[in-house]
């Protein structure tokens, strides 16, 4: 994909949407059912525009790392289609939901075969895909390993309180996992699986380092930055249409609406949001809305998707 020459005026839009949202810096929820993320500084605000010419647009506390969640996710998908191919799908399916993230409620009418990737019983299933052949250690080390070169930085890191402080609290995953395994739906053990999956939603990124690990999805599979060609153009296509139809969950639908552009969220209040040919951003606010989605993160992304024209429905 040949890069589009990005807005002139793109550093004075970065700074001018931080600057709008700055009285509303706070807004929203905290995420507290992972108490350690209840620590965060609910008005830490951050906004990172990696184009495809290399260069990265910031404003605001962009370069502070965060807790990625959910945003994981969509890297671990990304991983897991390397290995497994177009057969990953028998697995999960690429269907929104309409429910809430971390929902048991269609498992059992399903038989244990999540919708998609990106709500957690989805997650789980890819990340036990994952652990196949490794130990829970290595799967974890493959994932960061991943996610750093993605990045091209190898100061990316798993927040290991963050981790633990899921792990003793994560009752609800856990149901989710022994639901799915009481189905056949999962190799490894609870435990295992659940290690694995918990650490990768611990990794810390800052919005600069984000932007740039999700670049290749804007470039058609390939990363402007490292030069390597990461996926396919079809597979960065399919992966967009995954983040665009189930990346915000039961909000999806009010995601592309309102914004327009494939994107991933995670209760650590990041978004990742890709506008193809053009662009791969990064956005922190923790303060979610009632769907767990950045709150001031999509007004952010949509303050600049109006600025900038970009969307994939069209001019
Ligand atoms: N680790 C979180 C969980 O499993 C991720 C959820 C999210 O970011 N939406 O609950």
């Amino acid at each position: 994909m040949s890069p589009q020459e990005p807005p002139s005026d793109l550093q004075e839009i970065v700074e001018e949407i931080h600057a709008a949202l700055a009285p509303s810096f706070g807004a929203g929820t905290v995420a507290d059912y992972i108490p350690q993320l209840a620590h965060v500084d609910p008005k830490r605000f951050g906004l990172a525009v990696a184009t495809l010419d290399g260069a990265v647009h910031a404003a605001g506390d962009a370069a502070e790392p965060f807790s990625i969640q959910s945003i994981s996710k969509a890297f671990l998908l990304t991983l897991a289609l390397g290995r497994l191919g177009e057969s990953l799908w028998t697995h999960v399916g690429r269907e929104p939901s309409g429910s809430a993230f971390n929902s048991i409620v269609q498992l059992e009418a399903e038989h244990g075969r999540p919708r998609n990737p990106f709500i957690n019983a989805g997650a789980i299933v890819v990340t036990d895909l994952v652990l196949a052949g490794h130990s829970p250690r290595e799967a974890i080390g493959e994932i960061l390993r991943f996610v750093r070169f993605l990045a091209d930085d190898d100061t990316i890191a798993i927040d290991a309180e963050v981790a633990r402080s899921e792990l003793a609290t994560g009752d609800r995953n856990y149901a989710l996992a022994h639901f799915m395994r009481s189905f056949g739906r999962l190799e490894h053990e609870v435990d295992k699986v659940l290690g694995v999956y918990f650490h990768h939603c611990a990794i810390a990124m800052s919005c600069r380092q984000m932007a740039r690990a999700g670049l290749f999805l804007a470039g058609g599979g390939r990363s402007p930055i490292t030069g390597h060609s990461v996926v396919s153009p079809a597979r960065a296509r399919r992966i967009n249409a995954v983040m665009l139809t189930c990346g915000h969950y039961d909000a999806s639908g009010d995601f592309a609406y309102r914004v327009g552009l494939p994107g991933k969220s995670g209760v650590g209040g990041g978004i990742l949001a890709i506008a193809p040919g053009h662009a791969s951003i990064a956005v922190w606010s923790p303060g979610l809305d009632a769907n767990g989605n950045s709150l001031l993160g999509a007004r952010a992304l949509e303050m600049l998707a109006r600025r900038t024209g970009w969307s994939v429905f069209g001019a």
